[in-house]
């Protein structure tokens, strides 16, 4: 499959995005706006997702209505700023399972280290979203993509808020068949793997840790 990257073009979410990458917005506005963000993102990227008709009863008649198929979808979030896309993306589809994967980028060699990975069982029946916000020098989601591979996912999809056009080539070289979708391309690294002009560190702004 052709390496596919598509940025969703929406007015919301450039608004939003725009107070999002501003220093002086809160800890809390922050937060909020990842999660509106991520809804209108989950929106999009499960616009394919199949369907099956099933029977109903309205108060009215007898009839059939689309509900998605097969097993719930899983949302897989790169700890820890992953959990701010999660957090939004569960408010559009509370009864996804959720996995999780710790990686953390050494601060030399800019490498990931896994440090935890846990994700529901029958994923060969499940579609599947991994979800972190920077998609940056694109190593930690080149490696949890790898390692949620290995457990053969029916589909699998990379969603994140922010990305650099190395981290984007550098992640479909090594997963061209991963589709990735974005909130905004931004233009490059700088020297630390940083996103430019990008938002700072999202786990940091998410919870407010710095
Ligand atoms: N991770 C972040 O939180 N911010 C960046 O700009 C790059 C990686």
């Amino acid at each position: 499959m052709a390496s596919e990257f598509q940025v969703i073009d929406h007015p919301l979410i450039a608004h939003k995005m725009t107070h999002m990458r501003n220093r002086e917005t809160s800890t809390g506005l922050f937060r909020m706006l990842v999660q509106e963000v991520s809804m209108l993102l989950a929106y999009e990227v499960t616009r394919d997702f199949p369907t099956r008709n099933v029977p109903i009863e309205t108060p009215l008649e007898s009839t059939q209505g689309p509900v998605l198929d097969g097993k719930k979808i899983v949302f897989i979030s790169i700890l820890r700023a992953g959990n701010g896309i999660l957090d939004g993306m569960l408010r559009i589809l509370p009864s996804a399972r959720v996995g999780h994967v710790g990686l953390y980028r050494d601060p030399k060699t800019l490498v990931a280290v896994e440090y935890y990975f846990k994700v529901p069982t029958k994923m060969e029946e499940r579609d599947t979203i991994i979800v972190d916000p920077m998609l940056a020098t694109g190593h930690s989601a080149i490696a949890a993509v790898e390692r949620v591979k290995e457990t053969g996912p029916r589909s699998l999809k990379f969603v994140c808020l922010l990305a650099a056009p190395d981290g984007v080539s550098e992640f479909h070289e090594h997963h061209p068949d991963v589709p990735v979708y974005a909130a905004a391309l931004d233009k490059r690294l700088n020297e630390k793997g940083y996103i430019l002009p990008g938002l700072g560190d999202a786990g940091d702004r998410l919870y407010g840790t710095r």
